[in-house]
């Protein structure tokens, strides 16, 4: 009987760690906001979590990162490291929330990394006079932690900017003029990749690293959609020519040939599946999904998407 018992714990064991490995060997990523400057309920700012291992970083804070980062039960202080594909508002305007609420309220005891290009230095510094009243009486009144609040900002270059226990982050150059430069990065972790585009237009640099991912998230611009809108001409020309349009996206798919193509920071908000991957089909016949918020993505010997059961707000 205690022989029996014995066994049953050792297969137990066997099992949970077998797992605990299988879970070691994905990419997890998670679109905590796939929208736009529009404020719109139903998509956040651009944000995305990744979880490779124990190791949990986040690409671009736009609005409502911290609520989302919230929702999925994930803390600020699990955070290793932030990264920024360029300064434009709606990627970074969550950032100062998910700061000092998250230090506030999430008990941050150690500072935090940031990554981005020229410029990002300079806005984390502004940043820290901008709320230089907040944190000395957090710190004072609060007995929040000082080092919790520090941030090490660093401006990169095109080049691998982070390589620490088997992740490894690359930032390349996009192309989105003249807000110069722009980074989409590339993620590696346990022989998987995963490759977010940021903003940009179509790219030669970015089909270069693309090549041979597992999974590409793409940002796509709507045509059709903008144009319901009723913008001024040249605001919409202004708009599109930032963007890759869903048959542009449907090329560089076609070129890539990623396992999984995934759209996130769809422009504009409103655009709806119809708008989109229709389109798309045109120029491409391989796996690809309009992303939505919270959707998850894991990225393992296959590739398993789930979509938030309840609506998200
Ligand atoms: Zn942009």
């Amino acid at each position: 009987m205690i022989i029996l018992r014995k066994l049953i714990q050792f297969a137990l064991c066997f099992v949970f760690l077998a797992l605990t490995n299988l879970q070691a060997q994905i990419i997890k990523v998670t679109l905590l906001g796939t929208g736009t400057p529009l404020p719109v309920m139903e998509r956040f700012g651009p944000s995305i979590l990744i979880e490779a291992g124990e190791q949990k970083f986040i690409f671009d804070a736009g609005r409502g990162t911290l609520q989302r980062l919230t929702q999925i039960n994930v803390k600020y202080r699990e955070i290793q490291g932030v990264f920024f594909t360029h300064l434009h508002s709606d990627h970074v305007v969550g950032f100062p929330d998910l700061w000092l609420t998250g230090w506030l309220t999430g008990q941050r005891v150690t500072p935090l990394k940031v990554w981005g290009p020229k410029g990002t230095k300079q806005m984390i510094a502004n940043l820290e006079k901008a709320f230089e009243f907040d944190i000395k009486i957090r710190i004072s009144d609060d007995k929040a932690s000082p080092d919790g609040v520090l941030i090490k900002a660093e401006d990169i270059e095109e080049s691998v900017v982070y390589e620490k226990n088997g992740v490894k982050v690359t930032a390349f150059e996009v192309d989105h003029k003249p807000i110069k430069p722009a980074f989409g990065y590339r993620i590696d972790y346990s022989g998987r990749s995963v490759v977010l585009s940021g903003d940009t237009r179509y790219s030669e640099n970015l089909i270069r690293y693309f090549k041979g991912v597992d999974l590409l998230i793409h940002e796509v611009v709507s045509p059709e959609t903008i144009a319901r809108m009723k913008y001024p001409t040249e605001r919409a020309k202004a708009i599109i020519g930032h963007h890759t349009t869903p048959e542009q996206a449907g090329e560089i798919f076609s070129l890539v040939k990623p396992r999984m193509a995934v759209f996130s920071h769809i422009v504009p908000s409103t655009a709806t599946e119809q708008d989109i991957i229709p389109l798309t089909r045109k120029n491409y016949s391989g796996a690809v999904e309009l992303g939505e918020d919270l959707m998850v993505i894991e990225v393992g010997e296959k590739i398993e998407i789930r979509r938030p059961i309840a609506k998200t707000n």
